[in-house]
């Protein structure tokens, strides 16, 4: 039997954590991407379902990605993701776009970034899953103001650029170079010792959030 290609994700891959509350990134081998591209001939709903369920394909662990309580609240937010998620990720994907910018043609990797609700028992706004190629960004918009998007993104980037999940002095590297970029407050890790850097770069930029997070994804945001 032959061997099968070995995989190319960094050493640290698979045994590191990603922002308080997520899962172990526990897959050991990559998931092929699937582009989560909905049929356009469907109605909202089902447009809707499909599009979280192939989001669920590249999120760390399917169970991050918010399932619903009920028949009538995954209704109501399946339809409303259906018929306004394009406009979501366009707007995503500028904000990508613009970390892009801010470091030469051959240092930018390969991203891809989705908008959708996460699990509330996680406790996150957005993951970033270094596993899969392109690596994919998830964020839950629905937890911050619009005007907040870009700091998630931005967070989420230098987590994609660096392939690592650590908020060490390397994260703080390419945070401090994003945010200069991009008009944003740098994080100043002055005389701060591993630990206070690791919880103040875990929350950088600093984003507020908003009280009711599923209130967005059911149109009431
Ligand atoms: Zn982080």
């Amino acid at each position: 039997m032959p061997e099968p290609p070995p995989n190319s994700n960094p050493p640290s891959a698979g045994n590191q954590k990603e922002d308080p509350g997520s899962p172990e990134n526990s897959p050991i081998s990559p998931i092929p991407p699937i582009s989560p591209i909905p049929p356009i001939m469907s109605d909202p709903l089902v447009r809707g379902s499909d599009y979280l369920n192939a989001v669920r394909q590249i999120a760390i662990d399917p169970s991050t990605i918010w399932s619903g309580g009920d028949i009538i609240e995954r209704i109501q937010v399946c339809t409303w993701i259906g018929e306004h998620i394009e406009t979501i990720n366009q707007q995503l994907r500028e904000y990508l776009e613009a970390c892009h910018q801010c470091f030469p043609a051959s240092e930018r990797r390969e991203v891809v970034i989705f908008a959708a609700p996460i699990a509330p028992d996680y406790g996150i706004d957005a993951l970033c899953n270094i596993l899969v190629d392109p690596v994919a960004i998830v964020i839950d918009v629905g937890r911050t103001a619009p005007q907040d998007w870009l700091s998630i993104v931005v967070h989420e980037y230098a987590h994609a650029y660096l392939r690592s999940p650590g908020h060490d002095s390397r994260l703080l590297e390419v945070l401090t170079h994003l945010c200069l970029g991009l008009g944003l407050e740098p994080p100043n890790a002055t005389g701060m010792d591993e630990r206070a850097m690791d919880r103040m770069l875990r929350n950088w930029p600093h984003c507020n959030a908003t009280p009711e997070p599923l209130a967005f994804w059911q149109g009431n945001g």
